[in-house]
């Protein structure tokens, strides 16, 4: 069932928290709701559920307008960051619940419910744990019950709201994977909000960025980390390196640093973004890029080595970052306080006078 979201206001008192949201969530996807904290995810996700009403605009279900649609009847599921199962049922008990409380004449049978709950605890791989009381299961487990729970009612809309929020990076990352091939075979389309960006790139089909209540952009993974549209978009998915001068003659430059820029950029005040893996460390300057640096810190820790450098001769508001392979490391043995350099392959420039961020390689 697809989502689509039409000219949504909402306001708090004078205080507006969603400007003009104009969305569409497709069928069968996993889409994420990214952006820093206030941004309006949560009410935007509410908003979708029913539980918030809008001052204006629509929202559809697969073309059919359910904004004056009562919670209780749009048929969507909820998993929260804070599990809420009832402390005094059993799991098999809490994911029944939903059922047991259906009017009687859209309650299943007994021996169908508990066929139902079996299967959804079966594809939450915790049949065992079926006897079982929430204070006596693991943060991780409660929030996989939490699901078969909301799953329980065949919802084709499911709505998380921070599912993974309130459990340590290992549980995260081990349900992350699960709830995504959980929806690989059973396609029906989520709804989640995050505010953690390898969260949402790694999960989703389609990321929308939001800020201040507005949407900054919406894409796949893999074109907003590659083609962010803006600085915000840049500076909030991951390390970036910025490099801010004026360019004149085709180089920018700053202080000791300079870049020929590839052929076609004006002159102009400009900055250029730049991802660790799109800039490789040098011992020495090249004939396009003149970007000197000393090592500030050196992180072993992960599939590559992490080298923070500090420029020398020039200014920039962060320590810029770049990824070494850890043979690369072993091999040039770079220490703190050397001069290094830094040549780009890639960047994406951002003019004072020109809207769109272009692209460059030097490849
Ligand atoms: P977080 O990641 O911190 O949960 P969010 O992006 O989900 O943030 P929202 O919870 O949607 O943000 O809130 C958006 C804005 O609306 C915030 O400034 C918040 O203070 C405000 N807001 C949300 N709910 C209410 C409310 N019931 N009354 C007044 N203001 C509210």
């Amino acid at each position: 069932m697809s989502i689509e979201i039409q000219g949504i206001n909402k306001f708090f008192d004078k205080f507006q928290a969603l400007h003009d949201i104009n969305l569409t969530i497709p069928d069968g996807q996993l889409t994420a709701l990214l952006g820093p904290s206030g941004s309006g995810k949560t009410t935007l996700l509410r908003i979708i559920a029913g539980l918030e009403t809008p001052e204006s605009g629509r929202i559809r279900f697969s073309g059919r307008d359910v904004t004056d649609l009562h919670v209780r009847d749009r048929r969507v599921g909820f998993v929260f960051q804070h599990y809420a199962l009832f402390r005094h049922m059993t799991v098999a008990e809490n994911v029944a619940f939903g059922l047991n409380v259906l009017p009687r004449k859209e309650r299943p049978g007994k021996p169908e419910i508990r066929k139902r709950v079996k299967d959804l605890l079966e594809m939450v791989q915790l049949e065992h744990l079926a006897g079982r009381y929430p204070a006596q299961l693991s943060g991780g487990q409660k929030q996989r019950i939490a699901l078969a729970r909301a799953m329980a009612m065949r919802p084709e809309i499911l709505l998380l709201d921070e599912p993974f929020g309130a459990l340590d990076a290992k549980v995260r990352k081990d349900l992350r994977r699960w709830l995504r091939s959980l929806h690989d075979e059973l396609h029906f389309t989520s709804v989640f909000v995050t505010h953690d960006q390898e969260e949402a790139l790694e999960l989703s089909d389609q990321v929308v960025v939001m800020s201040n209540g507005r949407i900054e952009q919406v894409d796949t993974p893999l074109e907003l980390y590659g083609r962010p549209d803006s600085r915000f978009v840049f500076e909030f998915l991951g390390q970036v390196n910025v490099l801010s001068g004026k360019i004149r003659d085709g180089v920018m430059s700053q202080g000791d640093a300079w870049i020929r820029l590839p052929e076609g950029c004006e002159n102009d005040d400009a900055q250029l973004y730049l991802r660790p893996h799109e800039v490789r460390l040098t011992q020495s300057a090249s004939d396009q890029a003149h970007l000197p640096f000393s090592i500030e810190a050196i992180n072993l820790i992960g599939a590559e080595v992490r080298i923070e450098l500090k420029p020398d001769g020039w200014e920039c508001d962060e320590l810029w970052e770049v990824g070494i392979s850890h043979t690369e490391f072993n091999a040039r043995q770079p220490q703190r306080g050397d001069r290094c350099f830094t040549v780009p392959d890639v960047g994406h420039l951002f003019c004072e006078h020109s809207p769109e961020p272009k692209t460059l390689e030097w490849r």
